[in-house]
């Protein structure tokens, strides 16, 4: 690890600012808007090939994975339940047909938006919090009405 931050500092001010929507659903370079994101389905690159910007400042963690779980559930349940309650089929049937939408509903949205939470990391400069030197930290106004 190096500078922490220091790149997304650098690069805001020589670069339009790309709104993460567009980039992170297009899995692309937060900068540049033309390098990937990924090398893989969900690894990401070490860095932007076309801008050269690192992509050590993204950590995502559980972020995608959350989510996808939150927004999947409503349509992926909502096929189960009503495939239960219009033809109450055997089990077997809900393997066939509810499983697999359950899967697609968690795989497909789940790069798009990693890419998103991605490039909001870059266009927000969301990093890890640090504290404040207390000599930099300005000293509270002093109360001079006498109270108490
Ligand atoms: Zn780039």
């Amino acid at each position: 690890m190096h500078g922490t931050g220091s790149a997304i500092d650098m690069a805001q001010g020589e670069w339009p600012r790309l709104k993460p929507i567009e980039t992170g659903v297009r899995c692309r370079c937060p900068r540049c808007g033309k390098g990937k994101l990924f090398k893989g389905f969900l690894t990401l690159r070490d860095g932007c090939e076309v801008c050269g910007l690192s992509y050590d400042y993204a950590d995502p963690a559980d972020g995608p994975a959350f989510f996808v779980m939150m927004f999947a559930s409503v349509p992926a349940v909502t096929f189960a339940l009503m495939l239960q309650l219009k033809a109450e089929p055997p089990l077997w049937v809900h393997l066939l047909t509810s499983l697999p939408v359950l899967i697609l509903c968690c795989l497909l949205p789940l790069r798009p938006l990693k890419g998103w939470l991605v490039c909001s990391q870059y266009f927000f400069q969301a990093r890890e919090g640090r504290l404040v030197p207390v000599a930099a930290a300005a000293p509270p106004e002093p109360s001079t009405d006498g109270e108490g």
